[in-house]
């Protein structure tokens, strides 16, 4: 059984070792100067691989009870028995698991080594350009034309075209006809129409991000809420909780609909204790003036921010705040409002959503269209949260199919 590799990413040269592990004869084409460049850049260069919390509501997709049939065949444990295989010693930092040298490079070297002693036929710089089926998958590249048995494509996504995915995997999907959901970027910041973003860029701060849209009938709805380090950027929010919560914004506004952020700037104080939060440090403070009513507790711009959204002159003293504006401070704290009118491109996102549609997909990753064919990674139409799931669905989906590809 010979087994074509198209794309050498993170899910490729798993699927490849995978299947050079059943027996198979494996070749993977692809078409940077070298293997694994995007696997460089996860997670600042440690390479977040994996998490501890495996809850399925972390990926998401058109087919979720596929995704969950991938990941029981294919389960965490499984991956990290494969990398230990390698040599690669993983470790848990509070859940998030990393390499222990905390190296991306140590992860593509132990890749390497095994694609090399498994005698894998490696071509780089080699671009796949049309798939052809006939009795056998025909793969024409600028560097001639091969023919295999089975096929595997693990392209990845548009995400961060300079890694080599430039989306062009999805036009060998289509053209061995496959439907594509609509790609978007996903895990990417949120640009809001308000002014006063420029003011407050570069805040970090914790906070509970709550995202509203309207449904079918115009009733305003949540579509997610999360909790973490929050960035204010010159036109909008970033950060690990926006970044989880931007698919369902990207969804809604390609949908046309209205996204509003909503931002709890102090989440570890209840609604109900905000208003004698607020009221004692007017009294404590009633002789500063308004615009050092938040220091210590906010940052400085932040603070002005709010101040001045509510309309409350800074040079006032604090003990002129009336008991009918403090409610408004209250509410602008919990509630600190932004409309969402766009998202960053897919050269910002770290991952796409949409790809090949998982309904035209079996549970063991071979297509229902053309069989023989095989699909891995991002390439498909599943996105995980920030924390190592889109790595853990990469090698899941490229061991299972490696594996599967070669019986
Ligand atoms: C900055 C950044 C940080 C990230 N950090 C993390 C993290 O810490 N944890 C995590 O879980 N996820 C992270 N991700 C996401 C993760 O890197 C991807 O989900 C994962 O790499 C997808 O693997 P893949 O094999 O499907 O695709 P890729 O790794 O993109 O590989 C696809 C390969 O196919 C090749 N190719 C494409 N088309 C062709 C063609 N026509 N011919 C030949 N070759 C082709 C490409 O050059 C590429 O090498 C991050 C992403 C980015 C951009």
């Amino acid at each position: 059984m010979n087994i074509a590799i198209a794309g050498g990413g993170f899910s490729g040269m798993i699927a490849a070792i995978a299947a050079a592990n059943a027996g198979a004869d494996v070749t993977i084409f692809e078409h940077m100067p070298r293997i694994g460049k995007k696997l460089l850049l996860t997670g600042n260069g440690r390479c977040n691989i994996s998490n501890a919390d495996m809850d399925p509501k972390h990926f998401h997709g058109g087919n979720t009870d596929r995704i969950k049939a991938v990941l029981e065949q294919c389960p965490r444990e499984e991956t990290l028995a494969f990398f230990e295989k390698l040599g690669l010693y993983i470790t848990d930092k509070n859940g998030y698991m990393y390499p222990f040298c905390e190296q991306a490079s140590a992860v593509l070297d132990t890749l390497r080594f095994a694609i090399r002693d498994l005698n894998i036929e490696v071509y780089t710089e080699t671009d796949i350009k049309i798939i052809d089926k006939r009795e056998r998958f025909i793969i024409s590249t600028g560097n001639g034309c091969f023919e295999f048995d089975r096929l595997i494509l693990c392209c990845g996504s548009g995400a961060n075209r300079n890694t080599g995915s430039d989306g062009s995997g999805y036009t060998l999907a289509r053209n061995l006809g496959h439907n594509i959901i609509k790609p978007l970027p996903a895990l990417t910041n949120l640009v809001c129409s308000d002014e006063f973003f420029p003011s407050i860029a570069g805040i970090r701060t914790m906070a509970a991000v709550s995202l509203y849209s309207v449904d079918d009938n115009g009733d305003s709805k949540i579509l997610g809420k999360e909790y973490g380090q929050l960035q204010f950027t010159k036109t909008g929010i970033s950060g690990i909780c926006v970044f989880n919560l931007s698919y369902l914004a990207v969804t809604a506004l390609e949908q046309k609909r209205p996204v509003k952020a909503m931002i709890d700037l102090l989440p570890d104080i209840s609604w109900s204790q905000i208003g004698e939060f607020i009221s004692n440090r007017r009294d404590l403070f009633s002789s500063r003036p308004v615009e050092e009513f938040f220091a210590g507790l906010l940052a400085k711009p932040l603070g002005l921010c709010i101040c001045k959204r509510c309309g409350i002159d800074l040079k006032r003293k604090t003990s002129s705040i009336s008991d009918d504006e403090l409610p408004n401070l209250c509410k602008m704290i919990k509630e600190f409002e932004a409309e969402v009118t766009s998202y960053g491109n897919f050269e910002s996102a770290q991952v796409s959503q949409g790809g090949v549609d998982l309904d035209e997909i079996r549970d063991n990753l071979e297509s229902r269209i053309e069989p023989g064919l095989f699909f891995a990674g991002e390439i498909l139409d599943v996105n995980g949260d920030c924390g190592g799931y889109n790595l853990q669905w990469a090698a899941s989906s490229g061991l299972l199919a490696g594996r599967e590809a070669s019986r």
